[in-house]
């Protein structure tokens, strides 16, 4: 077990020369290479057995790079689908030296400066959300958005309900919001009233936000059922479309019935940096506690998140851990805040010219505009464009909804197939008392990686994908 220092040293060799290869010397697509029989691996060497293998450090990690081909690229710069995630590289020296060091962070004795360290790290993420330190306010860097909100549910119902009356407990959100927070909410038990608020119309200005009239009403007919209404969970920047709830008006209605205001910003938190910030975001330190993944807009691998809460306690489900707060620290001391700030800045820029080009499409009708860096739209065809004419959304017909179901798949696996950029579809209710949810195509602009020739690349892309559709569903008629 034990390894010499020449014995590692050369293994870490062996090591970057197998990782650079991997990062710079690939030709790669974003999406999904599809597999044929004669490439798929026998995956049976992967097993573990008692005796050492007789495969060579080599031959073992070019087996693990063979398997990082399987499934999507979330590296590439064209990637925009789901959440990219940057996996920053400074952050990897840092790991690596984090899990050399392998002290122990559970508890300040343990490593005192490294833990001093890891408190200013997250000092200063507090800073980012102008929450104010000397109130008590602090935070942990959890594993992600899952276990940050999970955090919240947990905190909410200690503070707020008596044990024996978690059952009475109520939540609020809407539609849109992440289902990690059911997830929370049924492992914290109080699940049983979970209230989907409406959210205001797709066609509306504040588009997929939460309707706070409906939240009022509700809540006053929960307390006169002698229920517990404690926990509001306000979307800051949802995964679907980016909608941002009104934090002000969210903040006045939590404080008039007691209720605990839990943001989940795991995407949309850290866009607060840009300056000038963006308005939605500004009153962010009004909430009791956020949740903001630093592996999504930060940037970071995967694995790294943020909880704030506004008093500062036990919060962490874990003890052992490893310093998490080495990969936010290290890329911030090399790079400065201002270069995560001007990147966030730009990802914004991106998406409007992005806006603004498709708007230009013919048959492109925009559904979610960029509120942060995610927009959603879908292209009707020529032969349907006419029912489109008057009202821009109408929808509501299944029969027309279906031929834009199918139209739009295909679609998208054009502008997918050409290997540039990789999107996806997702479904979205329109009014929140839709039946049926509609597809859209997402486009998500959040990769360090991604600048303005692979947004380029993306527009041309759809361009040319629509006309190519729309030219074959006029010949199929
Ligand atoms: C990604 C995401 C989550 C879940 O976070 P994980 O880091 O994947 O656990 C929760 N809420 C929102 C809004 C998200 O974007």
């Amino acid at each position: 077990m034990e390894l010499t220092r020449t014995e590692f040293e050369q293994m870490l060799e062996t090591t970057c020369q197998s990782v650079l290869k991997y990062l710079f010397d690939r030709k790669f697509t974003p999406v999904q290479r599809k597999i044929t029989p004669e490439e798929q691996q026998d995956n049976s060497e992967l097993t573990i057995s008692k005796q050492p293998t007789n495969q060579s450090l080599q031959e073992l990690l070019d087996r693990i790079m063979t398997a990082a081909e399987s499934g999507r690229n979330s590296r590439h710069p064209g990637y925009m689908q789901y959440m990219p995630s940057g996996g920053l590289l400074h952050s990897v020296l840092s790991d690596l030296v984090g899990k050399c060091l392998n002290k122990y962070t559970g508890y300040y004795m343990g490593a005192p400066d490294l833990v001093d360290l890891e408190c200013k790290v997250i000092r200063w993420l507090c800073s980012v959300f102008d929450l104010d330190l000397d109130s008590g306010a602090f935070g942990i860097l959890t594993t992600g958005g899952t276990a940050s909100n999970l955090s919240a549910v947990l905190m909410a119902r200690d503070k707020l309900l008596q044990p024996n009356i978690f059952h009475l407990g109520c939540v609020y959100w809407t539609k849109q919001t992440h289902a990690s927070c059911i997830k929370s909410c049924r492992i914290a038990g109080v699940a049983q009233n979970v209230r989907i608020i409406p959210h205001k119309p797709a066609n509306s200005d504040e588009a997929f936000t939460i309707d706070l009239d409906e939240l009022e009403k509700q809540i006053q007919d929960d307390h006169r059922s002698n229920l517990c209404p404690f926990l509001i969970v306000a979307n800051v920047g949802s995964v679907d479309t980016g909608a941002i709830d009104d934090i002000q008006g969210l903040s006045l209605l939590a404080k008039k019935y007691q209720l605990w205001l839990h943001a989940d910003g795991a995407y949309g938190a850290y866009f607060a940096l840009v300056e000038p910030i963006p308005k939605a975001l500004e009153s962010l330190n009004l909430c009791d506690s956020i949740s903001a993944d630093l592996h999504k807009s930060f940037f970071l691998p995967l694995g790294t998140g943020f909880f704030s809460n506004v008093n500062f306690a036990e919060l962490s489900l874990e003890l052992t851990r490893e310093i998490r707060g080495l990969r936010v620290w290290l890329p911030l001391k090399l790079l400065g805040s201002n270069t995560f700030a001007l990147c966030l800045k730009e990802k914004l820029d991106l998406i409007q010219y992005l806006h603004s080009e498709l708007e230009q499409i013919p048959g492109i009708v925009i559904i979610s505009k960029p509120v942060l860096s995610i927009l959603t739209f879908r292209h009707i065809p020529k032969i349907l464009r006419h029912l489109f004419e008057k009202e821009q959304r109408v929808v509501q017909d299944a029969n027309v909804e279906s031929q834009l179901l199918a139209h739009n798949t295909q679609l998208l696996s054009s502008i997918n197939s050409r290997g540039r950029v990789a999107l996806h579809s997702t479904k979205l209710y329109l009014n929140h008392d839709d039946e049926q949810a509609v597809m859209v195509i997402r486009i998500v602009v959040l990769s360090y990686l991604t600048h303005r020739t692979q947004v380029d690349q993306c527009i041309s892309d759809i361009k040319d994908s629509c006309m190519t559709i729309d030219t074959q569903t006029v010949a199929s008629m």
